[in-house]
């Protein structure tokens, strides 16, 4: 009888279940899905988040049909046990250091290669190897274009150049509340979500389970035909705007031309390569322009693929460095998505975004919540739970190297060349979110001083022996030293550090 292949629930897509000649699922080859309340009761997801799995894993279940048993349990391990008692299954690498644990601790269960990514781990291994020491996130994306002959013109970058970065950062249209670019697929609920809301509510009701987070239609695609819908609107209509202002923000616009397929490319139902492809192809047929393509391919092979292996590379303990000994615990404004109780517009903005869909783009995460976060020394191990937490996309690979790396710099440097902070001016500069702030990007003092201009400084200057040391970041830390007011502006700070902002 052919041995039953085990699925998680980032593994939903039909790339886990072909033939890829490593004696894993064929065609028909029995499926095992597990759901296991224990996650839920462990820990407090968003509402948004646990809807998303549970209505994605359901409606695979139904599209597999007869060929599934579907085991709703407490435990992975009781649920393996009741699908298939002791006998064999194979299953693909999971996704977690955790994961992979129990199933290897499992007796009966043969784990297959890695799958849903574009890059070997034994090839980056080697790509790694021969680099030695620093493992920099543009030679990787060069090496992956290169490899996969994504956006080549034979041995040159298509446009002539790997890096589009310098038409890649406008800030948004002057005086627009919105990209003028259509919305963004929207998928529509059937009785499959409503059986999933029922479920949760009487979890919420009865067993004890807490979620954070409002709750409300589902954004994000639960099936394969849904994402791939999604990926169709995103070339068609929207990447050719995506390149320019990727990194800009509007309080009015929270998705603008992003893509909003993380989510779907971390449950398995895309694949990158597909994504990467849709891109180059529409470049290709001129439907948009090289720096868009670019954009979006460094985000997807470049970022994306860096961040996953960099998981494994770095080891489990990663998750718990902490270079800058920041130990602040979250606050409970933070940790409730309490946005009402905020007065500065930006972190108010992007907190209720979060609040009410699970979900804010890149540069709210990086330079709005984590900044913050950083600036006020709050625990890494705490900020990165929050956001596997709160983010429909959140999984522990992904946002261990995101938080602890590039956004809260607990690793000292590994992940990226400096901490990724700034004060209030950035913010101005890239987003409207400053009109309307009861306080001023340019003021560090006094009733209106900004908390990111003043949070800013005070962040150099408690690491100011450490960041004196980097070179991107000397300049910066010597700038502490023309700042006439420095004590207030400290004095100012250890006040408000309770409050909140
Ligand atoms: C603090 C922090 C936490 C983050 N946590 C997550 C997370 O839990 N899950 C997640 O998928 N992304 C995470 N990201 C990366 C990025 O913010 C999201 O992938 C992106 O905002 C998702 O929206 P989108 O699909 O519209 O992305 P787009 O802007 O349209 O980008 C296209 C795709 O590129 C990929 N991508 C881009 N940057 C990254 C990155 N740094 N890491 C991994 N994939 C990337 C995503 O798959 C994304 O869908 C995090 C970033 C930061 C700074």
């Amino acid at each position: 009888m052919t041995t039953p292949h085990w699925i998680f629930g980032d593994q939903l897509g039909p790339h886990f279940l072909t033939p890829a000649g490593d004696d894993g699922p064929g065609r028909g080859t029995p499926v095992v899905m597990i759901e296991a309340r224990s996650v839920f009761r462990r820990r407090r997801f968003h509402r948004a988040k646990a809807h998303l799995v549970l209505s994605a894993m359901r409606h695979r279940a139904a599209e597999l049909g007869g060929r599934v048993t579907y085991v709703r349990a407490e435990t992975y391990r009781e649920g393996l046990r009741r699908a298939v008692g002791g006998a064999p299954v194979t299953v693909c690498h999971p996704t977690s250091y955790a994961a992979l644990r129990l199933v290897r601790s499992l007796s009966g269960v043969r784990v297959l290669p890695a799958r849903g990514f574009l890059v070997a781990r034994e090839e980056f291994a080697g790509w790694a190897g021969e680099r030695g020491g620093r493992l920099l996130h543009e030679d990787f994306y060069r090496w992956v274009r290169r490899e996969h002959d994504l956006l080549m013109e034979g041995d040159h970058p298509a446009g002539g150049r790997f890096d589009h970065d310098h038409a890649n950062r406008e800030p948004p249209p002057g005086g627009a509340r919105r990209l003028d670019v259509p919305g963004p697929y929207r998928p529509r609920e059937d009785d499959i979500d409503a059986e999933v809301r029922d479920d949760l509510d009487r979890w919420e009701r009865e067993e004890g389970v807490r979620f954070v987070g409002r709750d409300g239609p589902r954004r994000f695609p639960a099936t394969r035909r849904e994402a791939l819908s999604a990926l169709r609107r995103f070339v068609r209509h929207r990447l050719a705007s995506f390149g320019p202002y990727e990194d800009a923000v509007l309080a009015g616009d929270p998705v603008m031309s992003h893509s909003l397929l993380s989510s779907s490319l971390n449950l398995g139902l895309l694949h990158p390569a597909e994504c990467v492809e849709g891109a180059e192809r529409a470049w290709r047929q001129g439907a948009i322009p090289v720096n868009s393509a670019e954009g979006f391919v460094r985000q997807v092979a470049g970022w994306r693929e860096y961040v996953w292996q960099l998981y494994w590379h770095f080891g489990e303990d990663y998750r718990h460095v902490n270079a800058l000994g920041h130990t602040e615990e979250l606050p409970d404004y933070f940790a409730e998505l309490d946005a009402d109780a905020v007065t500065a517009r930006c972190l108010a903005t992007v907190l209720a975004q979060v609040r009410d869909t699970g979900w804010t783009h890149h540069i709210p995460r990086l330079m709005v919540l984590g900044s913050h976060a950083l600036q006020r020394g709050w625990d890494p191990v705490a900020v990165t739970d929050w956001f596997h937490r709160c983010f429909v996309d959140g999984y522990d690979w992904v946002m261990v190297p995101n938080v602890v790396g590039m956004s809260q710099y607990a690793d000292g440097g590994r992940m990226t060349t400096k901490p990724y902070t700034s004060g209030g001016a950035y913010l101005h500069r890239m987003s409207d979110l400053c009109g309307g702030c009861a306080y001023r990007p340019t003021e560090r003092t006094g009733p209106r001083a900004c908390p990111y201009t003043a949070g800013y400084w005070a962040f150099l200057h408690r690491h100011r022996r450490l960041l004196s040391g980097n070179a991107r970041m000397r300049r910066a830390v010597q700038g502490l030293d023309r700042l006439g007011d420095l004590d207030e502006v400290l004095r100012q700070e250890r006040r408000r550090a309770g409050e909140v902002p």
